[in-house]
């Protein structure tokens, strides 16, 4: 079976792979081409949010594709309009554009801000953003984001990003000016190592852009779709933003993202904003199927459970082997180590044997949890003594 890696040279080398190929993947657990299984708190990046293969997600997309995979985006279609209806009924936001990544719900949510300000606030048009953000790798996107290095990696960058200190309200405040049309956060920042707004700060960042006439954008491709044990996680501090983008979950592993938004906020015209495969029946079947899910009323609960589990036992472990604590919510959560021995780790947790484990260490001294929203306790349990005993050895 190793002859499926022959031919890899055919790929850029975006990024280092391991000499493995999935071939098969089912709820938690994924198996490669020796046949070797592999217990997955990855998920694809937190978007198998019903894990591998799910046969509600499976039987959406056979369905569909059928039925009818593409007309055109020119016209309606049934799972379009049904999945919009799912995401308006259950949020804040009156009207949905769909689209296939999360970076292009941002590059959306950056047009729309973009054209409200120049309807509404004299051409304002800059977007106040956060250092360590991640927003997606887009030009605009990576603009919007935070991370070092990324402002010299393509330059130059598009201009009207300034970046303020995450919850820190002042420096918000110093950069609101009146070019200001938005300010855009991740409720939680995934990418930058699970670190949360506070609730006090997400409720003062909506006065100050009440206030000064400025929308307020939360990225929810991570957070989003039941990840914190709420559907969306700004239902955590009661605000109501103007703007919210979702990926990564919405599609259940494919790919679909939307951007949501108010009526008040919702100027595009026709011509203004489109793409080949928005609103596409095949992918909105996927994306009904993973909300219909979602809303069963002991589904967010299930998920509430099982975070407060994983969250009990990482601070366990945290505490046996002297380490730092964990943090995050609901199944989005992060273990801090005493030092940089996060990749290693993830490394051998990946090559043991006969089980190997899928972890992310975002930051060298981080590990992320980002399990199927329907992870079971037991898979749980396996995972924090497969982490035990590499902690152990590590130690040794
Ligand atoms: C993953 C992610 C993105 C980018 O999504 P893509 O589908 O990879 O384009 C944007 N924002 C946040 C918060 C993310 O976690």
């Amino acid at each position: 079976m190793e002859a499926v890696l022959n031919g890899t040279d055919a790929l850029m080398a975006i990024t280092n792979r391991p000499e493995i190929a999935f071939l098969g993947g089912s709820g938690s657990w994924l198996e490669d081409q020796n046949g070797k299984r592999y217990l997955d708190f990855i998920q694809g990046w937190a978007v198998n949010c019903l894990g591998h293969c799910p046969r509600e997600i499976t039987k959406a997309i056979a369905d569909q594709a059928r039925q009818l995979i593409n007309p055109s985006p020119a016209f309606y279609n049934q799972p379009m309009i049904e999945l919009a209806n799912l995401l308006t009924d259950n949020s804040v936001f009156d009207r949905v554009f769909f689209a296939n990544t999360g970076a292009e719900a941002n590059e959306g949510a950056i047009k729309l801000a973009r054209k409200w300000g120049r309807l509404n606030k004299d051409g304002a048009f800059e977007i106040i953003t956060f250092g360590h953000s991640f927003h997606g790798r887009t030009l605009a996107t990576m603009s919007a984001s935070g991370k070092d290095g990324w402002d010299v990696m393509y330059a130059p960058q598009v201009p009207g990003f300034p970046k303020a200190d995450f919850n820190d309200i002042d420096s918000v405040a110093a950069l609101i000016g009146p070019k200001t049309v938005a300010v855009m956060l991740e409720p939680i920042q995934g990418e930058a190592g699970v670190i949360p707004a506070d609730i006090d700060f997400l409720r003062a960042l909506r006065t100050l852009t009440e206030q000064n006439q400025v929308l307020l954008i939360v990225d929810e491709v991570q957070t989003g779709m039941g990840r914190t044990g709420k559907l969306f996680a700004y239902e955590h501090s009661g605000i109501a933003p103007d703007i919210m983008t979702l990926a990564k979950g919405i599609g259940g592993g494919v790919p679909l993202a939307a951007l949501l938004a108010k009526e008040e906020i919702c100027c595009f015209e026709p011509g203004d904003q489109g793409g080949t495969y928005n609103g596409n029946p095949l992918m909105c079947a996927a994306g009904v199927a993973v909300m219909r899910c979602l809303l069963l009323s002991k589904f967010l609960p299930s998920v509430v459970a099982k975070g407060q589990y994983l969250s009990t036992r990482l601070q366990m472990l945290s505490d046996r082997h002297d380490l730092k604590g964990e943090r995050g919510s609901g199944l989005l959560r992060a273990l801090e180590l005493h030092d940089n021995q996060g990749t290693d780790i993830a490394r051998q947790a990946l090559v043991r044997n006969p089980t190997g484990l899928l972890l992310n260490a975002p930051r060298p001294h981080l590990l992320r949890f980002m399990p199927a929203l329907n992870v079971t306790e037991a898979e749980i349990d396996l995972m924090i003594n497969i982490l035990d005993s590499l902690l152990m050895s590590e130690r040794n």
